[in-house]
Formats: structure tokens, C-alpha cells, sequence
């Protein structure tokens, strides 16, 4: 598994936290970096390459040509023959029928991610998006005219005071899309939301009324065939996100580029988030980063953590020996009340339980 970061932006949406850069200066620097970089630390993917992920940030703001170079490097440097899934991370605006040719051309991508957000310009504007609506459905028909038969949109709900969700989702069952990562909106702090909240210039659902919403995706899920299998996720049969979907089986990856981090099944580390300090630190052959050694108790945490998220939840085989009995007992609290479900093989998050995740992860912590 390999993940590419691409840090740049056309412009910052009001809710994001990521690090993200707008720039006019030219990539080219930075994508030369992420060549280097992937070339530097080519042992440390061992075995064939299933998936890769250009992820940002904003990776279609490169050039076809650019995201060619990465490619070119990928093959060069790792074994892609058993390659399953290339993800390209895309805002609307740019998937001109020129970009979508150029990006099929290339060979390597075959899924689509596309930051849509909602199909209502209100909103659009309010979160700072540069799309209107009609250009986010025409991207989505493009890109599957362009030969892109695996595409998925990113919406987001709990937005200010409208009734637009039931919409955006029934506008998702007319278009040719596979799959569909929906996600609150969470007030992060540093970000423009949070100053537009605090100077009540944007006042934000109650929480009673996201959940409403969320308990609508559910319904409009089952209705429109499409299976949930994460807290945020939906797909068509055989749609699934196979590169994600490793994140939370804690499968090894190595992330290139600033602010991207890499996981070898023990140790997390992370690059540093600055793409100036990043191509710098490269050009001396050294790419700037932290890393953490991950203990017994934090890889228990993790694993709970993300597999409470998922509608499998936690497979018992998956637990490590010392803290299976603590798990069993922990747990039964919340199978008595149905939040969780028992399995031979499995703890599963009921509907209800998914909704509260992240508070029985947070019980359940050594
Ligand atoms: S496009 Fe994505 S990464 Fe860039 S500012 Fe918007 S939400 Fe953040």
C-alpha cells in the first residue's frame, strides 16, 4: 500500500483542518520530491504494491503530466503487477474531459475520489468550495464517460439551517456513482468555521438534527443499495475502498510527501507538514520526519478504535492474548444494551452502536 500526499489547494474550504497549502509557486519542486522520496525508501515496501492512494490536499491540481512522473517512478521502483486499486483524490472543476483523457492515458488510475461536498450552491458557497453544483454532476458524468467505472463523491451533512441532505442523497441515486464516504461536519478549531460560529455568522444543526440526518443516509442507504460498511462509508456490491478499508485492519504503508505518515506495523511516522521544509529535507537525502514506536497497549487501542467504526467491528482473532478477558468483560456492558452484537468471530457495532463508536472505543481503552 502506498499513499501519496499532495498538499496544494486552489483555496481553503471554511471547515478544514488538514494541512493544506494554496499557492500560486510552481509543484514541479515538489513533485520532484515525492519521486526522490519514493526512490529513497523503496525497500520499505516488501511486497507487491494492492493499492495506492493520491490523496491531499488537492492531487488534481498537478498536471497529467506530473502525476505521470509519480507513476513512472511507482513502476520503476516497486512491483505493481498484482495492482488492484489506484485512487486519485479530485476537486469537480478540474476533471475536464482534456484531464480525465490525459489521467486514463496514463494506465494506472482506475478509481475516482471526488470531493463534491453537497449539490447545493448555497452551501457550496458557505463552505468555500469553488464548484457550483452543475459542475460536480457534470464531473461525475464525465469521469464515468472517461472510462472511470469506479467513482466515488465525498458529501457532507450536518450543514447550517437547510433541508438540502434528503436531496444531495437522492441526487446521489441518479448518478453513476459506486460509492459514497459522507461525514459531519465538526467544528475544528484554527479553521474559518470556527471563527464564523464564534462571530455568529454561521450557526451550525444542533447535534439532535445531524443525527437526524445521519439516521436519513441510513435509510436512504438500505433503500438505494447501498451496504455501509464504516461509520461513513457506502458502496455498491464490490464497491468497497480496498486501500482504506486496509487503514483499519492495520495493513503496512508507506506515505510520501509533507505531512504524510507511514505505517510498518509497529512504528507510525509522519512527514513533516511543510512542503518547503519537505523538498528541502529531501534534496539532503534525509526526508524530516517524527516517528512513534507503537506498544502492545497503543496497537490494542488503535485497533479498537477502528474497528468499532466498521460494521464488521472487532474480530476476536485480531485481539491480542492479554487483553481478550478484559475485552469479553468491557464489552458485555454494551451487548446487554444492544449497542454491540456478539458473533462467533465477531463484536459488531449495532446501527445504534455506530453511532456511538468512538465513546465505546474510548470505555473499552487499556
Ligand atoms: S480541498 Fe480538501 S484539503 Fe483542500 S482546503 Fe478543501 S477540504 Fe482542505
Amino acid at each position: 500500500m502506498i499513499y501519496v500526499h499532495i498538499p496544494y489547494c486552489h483555496r481553503k474550504c471554511t471547515y478544514c483542518a488538514f494541512y493544506s497549502v494554496v499557492t500560486a509557486r510552481e509543484k514541479q519542486p515538489y513533485v520532484d520530491a515525492v519521486c526522490r522520496e519514493l526512490t529513497m525508501r523503496r525497500d520499505e515496501v516488501s511486497s507487491p504494491v494492492r493499492t495506492v492512494y493520491f490523496g491531499g490536499g488537492t492531487p488534481s491540481l498537478l498536471t497529467a503530466g506530473q502525476l505521470g512522473q509519480i507513476v513512472d517512478v511507482l513502476y520503476k521502483e516497486f512491483d505493481m503487477s498484482g495492482v488492484e486499486e489506484v485512487t486519485l483524490e479530485a476537486n469537480p472543476e478540474d476533471l475536464t474531459h482534456h484531464f480525465l483523457a490525459d489521467l486514463k492515458g496514463l494506465g494506472l488510475f482506475n478509481r475516482l475520489s471526488i470531493g463534491v461536498q453537497s449539490f447545493h450552491d448555497e452551501d457550496l458557497r458557505m463552505l468555500n468550495r469553488r464548484h457550483d453544483s452543475e459542475q460536480a454532476v457534470q464531473a461525475v458524468k464525465r469521469a464515468v464517460a472517461s472510462g472511470f467505472g469506479n467513482v466515488s463523491i465525498d458529501l457532507i451533512y450536518g450543514l447550517p439551517g437547510r433541508g438540502y441532505w434528503l436531496s444531495n442523497l437522492k441526487k446521489v441515486s441518479e448518478l453513476p456513482v459506486q460509492h459514497l464516504s459522507a461525514y459531519a461536519l465538526t467544528l475544528e478549531r484554527g479553521t474559518i468555521l470556527e471563527r464564523q460560529v464564534e462571530q455568529r455568522r454561521v450557526a451550525l444543526p444542533s447535534d439532535e438534527e445531524s443525527v437526524q440526518q445521519y439516521e436519513a443516509l441510513l435509510e436512504w442507504a438500505a433503500a438505494n443499495g447501498f451496504e455501509q460498511y464504516e461509520i461513513s462509508n457506502f458502496c455498491r456490491p464490490g464497491y468497497k475502498a480496498v486501500h482504506n478499508s486496509h487503514y483499519w485492519d492495520r495493513t503496512p504503508y508507506l506515505g510520501v510527501g509533507a505531512a504524510a505518515h507511514s505505517f510498518d506495523g509497529m512504528c507510525r511516522r509522519w512527514n513533516v507538514a511543510d512542503a518547503e521544509r519537505y523538498i528541502q529535507s529531501v534534496a539532503t537525502g534525509h526526508v524530516e520526519h517524527d516517528s512513534e514506536e507503537l506498544g502492545v497497549k497503543d496497537a490494542y487501542n488503535e485497533y479498537l478504535m477502528t474497528a468499532l467504526r466498521t460494521v464488521a467491528g472487532i474480530e476476536k482473532e485480531k485481539v491480542a492474548e492479554p487483553f481478550v478477558e478484559r475485552l469479553r468483560k468491557g464489552i458485555s456492558r454494551f451487548v446487554a444494551v444492544g449497542l454491540i452484537e456478539e458473533t462467533p468471530t465477531h463484536f459488531r457495532p449495532t446501527r445504534q452502536g455506530l453511532l456511538h463508536a468512538d465513546g465505546i472505543a474510548a470505555e473499552l481503552f487499556v
